[in-house]
């Protein structure tokens, strides 16, 4: 319960329920006002082909540029979207976003990139998502194999059946399909051969301690082998360091990603990476 601390002044505790309940609409507030007043932005990371060193993709991922409290990152706003249905807005900027500006880097006379989008588990069982997914890219004019969409281990498992149709169905839009934080999550192996994916995101937490930690080592080296003998490609997330980029080379993970070849950037910074890149291949 609030504590009146005299006058109409309330004192509120966040771990007090109704106070919670008060910060929450307050967000949800927010929330709602970014999404109509457009203060979500999408940021890209590069995505690197290890073999070639050069970068072949990017991941979108939000942030909500708040007018008082500057940058927010999605930890702090996604579940509270998904509790609300706010999800299915913000969802689809992202989408469309992505889609965009991937066009965008081609029109550029840049090499052809993937765009990769991180799907919610509300937004799965939407039942609209198939269509969703084809507006966006006959509007955008994106060719479906440029976009990926990634999905946690959890969110694939729950309701096995209704997702695979799903999955299966996207699948034949011709857009690819990652699981995503891979080895956090509870699914059993034998859901891989089952699930219609292209390729697994090793989690950054197998590969924080890397290579010192020899037990992480062992679980990437395990990761790599089951993912190439089901013909899946691997990214690793969370790369910071060069240790463990020659680590993650030397046992042939196909892409990273992580602050050691660059933060999520915004829209422009991250066109201007790509140039670079180009100038100097
Ligand atoms: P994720 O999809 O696993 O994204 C990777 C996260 O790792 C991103 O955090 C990224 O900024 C961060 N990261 C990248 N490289 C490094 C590194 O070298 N070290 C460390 N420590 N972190 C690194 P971010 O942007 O805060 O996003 C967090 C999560 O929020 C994402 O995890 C994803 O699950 C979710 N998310 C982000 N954007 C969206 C979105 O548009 N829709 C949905 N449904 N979820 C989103
Ligand atoms: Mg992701
Ligand atoms: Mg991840
Ligand atoms: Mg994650």
């Amino acid at each position: 319960h609030a504590k009146h601390v005299g006058g109409d002044t309330f004192q509120f505790y966040s771990d007090n329920l109704q106070a919670c309940t008060v910060e929450r609409l307050q967000l949800e507030n927010d929330l709602r006002k970014a999404i109509r007043e457009e203060q979500l932005a999408v940021y890209f990371q590069p995505k690197l082909d290890v073999r070639t060193g050069q970068v072949c993709g990017a991941e979108a991922l939000v942030r909500w540029r708040h007018p008082s409290l500057g940058l927010i990152a999605p930890a702090a706003f996604i579940t509270l979207a998904e509790e609300t249905g706010l999800i299915a807005a913000i969802g689809e900027y992202v989408l469309r976003e992505a889609c965009r500006n991937a066009c965008q880097w081609r029109e550029a006379g840049l090499d052809e990139l993937r765009v990769a989008v991180n799907l919610s588990a509300q937004q799965l069982r939407q039942g609209n998502l198939v269509s969703l997914v084809r507006g966006i890219l006959q509007e955008t004019g994106l060719a479906p194999h440029l976009l990926e969409l990634e999905l946690t281990e959890s969110l694939l498992l729950d309701n096995l059946d209704s997702t695979l149709l799903t999955l299966n169905q996207l699948k034949s839009l011709g857009v690819g399909l990652a699981i995503d934080d891979f080895g956090t999550g509870y699914s059993s192996l034998s859901y891989l051969k089952r699930l219609p994916v292209d390729s697994v995101k090793i989690d950054q937490c197998f590969v924080s301690d890397l290579p010192r930690e020899g037990e992480d080592a062992a679980i990437i080296r395990a990761i790599i082998a089951l993912a190439h003998a089901l013909d899946l490609r691997v990214v690793a997330e969370g790369v910071e360091e060069h240790a463990q980029l020659a680590f993650l080379k030397a046992q042939q993970c196909d892409e990273v990603q992580g602050y050691l070849i660059s933060p999520p950037r915004d829209a422009a910074a991250f066109e201007r990476l790509l140039v670079e890149q180009q100038a100097l291949a």
